[in-house]
This record gives C-alpha cells, structure tokens and sequence, in this order.
C-alpha cells in the first residue's frame, strides 16, 4: 500500500496545507516517509459532520449488516499480510512477533464484536407488558433497549498500534453499537494508522455503508485532538493514553456547555503484593513471573507491575536475589520512541535520587540512547521512605519497579489503603495466605478493576468477563470496560418507549423475538416471543 500522509475523512485521503511532520524509527532514529499532513479544525468540522449525517443511516442497517462490516475489517486487514507488521515495526520498534501476535487479538476482537451484535442480548431488552385492569391504576406498556450515542471519537495509545488503536476494542464497539467513528491518529505510529484506517474505508464501502461512518485525523501536538473533544457533534469519547493528556481531555469534554462522557483509560502502577505462603513455597518462580512481567514489551504495558510489597523475611530475600540476577542478565530494549525513553530515564533518575531508595539491580549491558533503549531497573525500599515520596505511586512507563519491605500484615493493608485507583492489583499466595489476608481483597475491591491471583496483570484476557478499567486516575469512569465485550456500553444508552404499538418499536422490542436474544420480559429472563 502507497501511504499518503494524509487524513481521510468520509473513505476520502484529503490533503492539508498545515504542518506535517515525520514519523521516526525509534531503533534507528531516522524519518520514516511520507511526511504526515497535519488536520486543521476544517478537518475536525469535515469528520464530525460526515458522521452525524450518516448516523441514522448507519443506526438503522440490521445487526448482520454491521457485523458483517466489522468481518470484512478484519478480513482485510489480514490480508494485508506482512506489510501492516513492517510497517508497524518501523514505527513503534516492537517486535515482529509481538505485532503478529498484535494483529492476531485486533482481529479476533472485530470478531468477537460481530458475533455480539449478532446475537443482540447486548441491546439489554426489557419488556413490561401493560396491565389494563390493574388497580387503582392501569399498568402502562413499557419498555427498554440500548440505542447508540451518535458520533464518538477515539484516542489510541502508542504502546499498542493495533489492538489499541484505528481498529481497536473501542473502534470495533462503537461501529458495533451503531456509532460512527472518528479517530485521532496515534502521532507514534501515523502510518501503521493510516494503513488500517484505510483498510477500515475499503469494508465501509464493499458493505453497503455510509462513508461517513468511519474517519481518521492526523495530527500531533494536542491540537487536532482537543478540537474533536470539543466539537459540538462529538457525542463520546473513548481514549487510552497519559494521565495528563487523559485529563486535559477528560476536562475539555466535561467543561463543554453540552457535557459529554469521557472514557479515559490511564497509566497505573499495578501494586503486588507477595504473601508469605508464595514466598516459603515458591520465590524463585514468582520472581521469574515477576521480571517476566516487568520486561514484557519492554515495560510499556499500563498493567506493568510497578511496585511490589513483602513482609521482610528470608523469603523475601530470596525473591529479591533471584529478580536481582534476572534484571541483571536483561538486554536493554528500543523502547516506542525517544519521548517514552527520555521519560522512563527521568523517572528512573527521580527514583534513584530519592534518600532511603537502593538500587537492587539493573541490566548489566548498557542502554544505547541513541537506539531509545531502556535498561531493566528494580529498587528496594522500606515502607517509611514508600510513605513519605508521592513520587513513588506515579507511573514511570517502562521496565522499573520498587520493592517495598514492610513489617507486618497491618502494614500491608495501611499501603493497600493508601493507594489511589488502579487498574489491577496482583496477589501472590496460597489458599490459606487469602483466607488470612482476606482484609486485603477488602481494600483492593475498593481500589482496582481487577485483582489477580498468583499472577500479573499484564497478557490481558479478551472476553465477556474482563474488566480493563478501575477508579481515577487509573481511569476516568470506574462502571465501563475498555477491553471485552462490555466495552460496548460505553457507546450506547438506554432509551425506554412507553405505549408504543407493537409494529412501531424498534425489532428487538416486538413481541416476536426474531433474534432469539435474551429479554428481560416482566421480570423474567426469556428468549422467547411474548
Ligand atoms: P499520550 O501521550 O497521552 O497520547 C495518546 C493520544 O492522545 C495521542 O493521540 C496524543 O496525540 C493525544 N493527546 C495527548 N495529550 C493530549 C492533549 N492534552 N490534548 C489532546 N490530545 C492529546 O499517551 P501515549 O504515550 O500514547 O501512551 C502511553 C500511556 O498510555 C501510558 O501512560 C500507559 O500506561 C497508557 N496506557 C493505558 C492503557 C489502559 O488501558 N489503561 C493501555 C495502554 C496504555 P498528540 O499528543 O499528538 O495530541
């Protein structure tokens, strides 16, 4: 495929006479072509208005039509083969097998998504028939289905440039639900965006739908995107980035004269906690999970495992010396680019400098800068110096992480207390080390999305029980998924029709239940006609 740089709004490439910019190849530190043409608001103005004119159109096409759509992305994108990876691999550094691995979930989660909208129990249908006779008052019909919000705009990250991305879960969603979308381009990987979203345009049109369902803006430097946040016809948006850009954004979307919800998936430290029990049983494995964890994709998962608690003991110390020798033996990597890697050294350099803070190990071969490489780096510290530097609880994105040694149970569950909104918290355990530190689950239920036993957060599970979210700052709205087929609700709301004739509801809400879904049907739960 040919890339030309420039956004594409409606199924159209439509140039700018703005700025443009290169993408660079992190390993190597050269420009990547074409140059990107940069949106202006005109663009912004275009995309939003190609969406909420082709809206009703694209609400009203049947569940099959839609799912079909999101087959022939999927379809299409495979068939781009190779290139797709290439490309990617340029931009982002990571590895082949990872982007394969990548590509291999951004289909499947189209898939996933097809098969959902086919099936319709998502739109949560309730049906409560109407009682006539009853007394003292007659029971009106009502009843209730999800409908679609109207146009969204997605914001992927650049840490995954497919399952999070022009294709991702949140495009996929919304296209199910009935949503156009307009996505901002990652500025990391604006090519590897332009390919898919190209590809994206391709199954628009071979399936019969408005070309206004689907647009991609480039950009970089914030502006592009805050103007679609703010766009009087924007109706949602879905974003996985930063804490800081989540916020700005979350602020604009929230401060507008018509609010609009902002579905922010954030940064998070991911806090582990080791039980005695694991340790006595098995330190060494769980240290091998550990740095596993902490190295994968070089870090740059917002499921890394960025802080660990212990009870000091021997144990202790031989899970430190076992992830000691595996931090040393790990081979710097080319992180996502030089912005990241510049970051990752700052925070690194922050951590070390903090009195109280020892280095426990870090790859013995050194980073190449000039590559964005990052070394592997693990600190220990006690539970005083964790309490008195904030600084310890924010996100350093990359393969860092501290230990923290504390002294009793009590003081597991006073960190536990501490901690601001995760997106996972990992327990490491036996049976009996959960039944005595069931006051821990307690705490974590109130702070994380999701909490994992004997295990680490990262390699997240895509399926219909999967919670990827949790409270600020790990997200911006602790209810919605942005991973699984829940994240479908982002999308859609509720909208209840009271004393419509049967022929006049919209079809899940008829008395025959073409579909076979699952209704709610005065009260009980029923595939069935009424
Ligand atoms: P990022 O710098 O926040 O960028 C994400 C997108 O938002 C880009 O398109 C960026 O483009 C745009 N953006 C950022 N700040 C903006 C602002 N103030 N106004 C308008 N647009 C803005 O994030 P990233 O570096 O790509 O991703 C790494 C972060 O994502 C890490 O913190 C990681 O933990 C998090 N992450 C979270 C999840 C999750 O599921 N919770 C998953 C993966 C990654 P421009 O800057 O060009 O405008």
């Amino acid at each position: 495929m040919t890339l030309h740089g420039q956004s594409i709004i409606a199924g159209v490439p439509t140039p700018e006479f703005g700025d443009s910019f290169h993408p660079i190849n992190p390993t190597t530190g050269e420009p990547l072509q074409p140059p990107i043409q940069e949106a202006l608001g005109s663009l912004a103005d275009a995309a939003m208005e190609a969406a909420d004119r082709d809206f009703d159109e694209f609400r009203a096409k049947s569940p099959e039509q839609r799912a079909k759509l999101l087959e022939a992305i999927a379809n299409g994108l495979e068939a781009l083969g190779d290139e797709l990876l290439r490309r990617a691999h340029a931009e982002t550094a990571l590895p082949m097998a990872r982007l394969t691995a990548e590509r291999g979930r951004m289909t499947m989660q189209a898939r996933l998504f097809a098969n959902l909208i086919r099936e319709g129990t998502w739109l949560e249908a309730r049906i409560d028939r109407a009682i006539p006779d009853r007394q003292p008052m007659p029971k009106p019909d009502i009843r209730r289905m999800m409908q679609p919000l109207g146009p969204v705009v997605v914001f992927g990250a650049s840490n995954f440039p497919f399952a999070i991305s022009v294709a991702g879960t949140d495009t996929v969603s919304a296209l199910g639900a009935g949503c156009p979308v307009v996505v901002k381009a990652h500025p990391g990987h604006p090519g590897t965006c332009e390919m898919v979203a190209t590809v994206i345009s391709e199954a628009v049109k071979k399936t019969g739908m408005p070309p206004g369902v689907f647009s991609l803006l480039q950009g970089k430097g914030n502006y592009i995107g805050m103007a679609l946040a703010k766009h009087r016809l924007t109706q949602a948006v879905a974003f996985t980035g930063s804490l800081k850009g989540g916020r700005a954004l979350f602020d604009a979307c929230t401060s507008r004269a018509t609010p609009i919800p902002f579905y922010g998936e954030l940064g998070s430290v991911n806090p582990v906690f080791l039980l005695p029990g694991a340790l006595r049983e098995r330190a060494t494995e769980v240290a091998e999970a550990f740095v596993g964890s902490l190295t994968m994709g070089v870090g740059q998962f917002c499921t890394n495992p960025g802080l660990v608690f212990g009870l000091k003991s021997a144990e202790l110390g031989s899970f430190m010396d076992k992830t000691a020798s595996l931090v040393k033996e790990w081979q710097p990597s080319t992180m996502l680019h030089g912005g990241i890697s510049a970051a990752f050294d700052s925070g690194v350099e922050r951590f070390a400098g903090i009195h109280g803070i020892r280095l426990a190990a870090k790859s013995e071969a050194p980073a190449d800068a000039l590559a964005s490489q990052a070394a592997a780096t693990v600190f220990i510290t006690d539970q005083k110096t964790f309490e008195e530097n904030e600084t310890l609880r924010e996100e350093v994105f990359g393969p860092t992480s501290v230990v923290t040694y504390c002294e009793s149970k009590e003081d597991l569950e006073q960190l536990a207390e501490s901690f601001d909104g995760q997106l996972t918290a990992s327990i490491h355990g036996t049976p009996e080390d959960l039944k005595e530190h069931a006051r821990l689950v307690r705490i974590l239920e109130r702070k994380v999305g999701r909490i994992i036993f004997n295990g680490f957060g990262t390699g997240i599970e895509v399926c219909p029980s999967m919670h990827h979210g949790g409270l600020y700052p790990a997200a911006t709205h602790s209810f919605f998924t942005s991973i699984g087929t829940a994240a479908i609700y982002r999308f859609v709301r509720p909208v209840c029709y009271q004393g419509f004739p049967d022929e006049c509801l919209p079809e899940p809400l008829q008395n025959k239940n073409a579909n076979g879904a699952w209704r709610l049907v005065d009260g009980k739960m029923s595939n069935g006609d009424v």
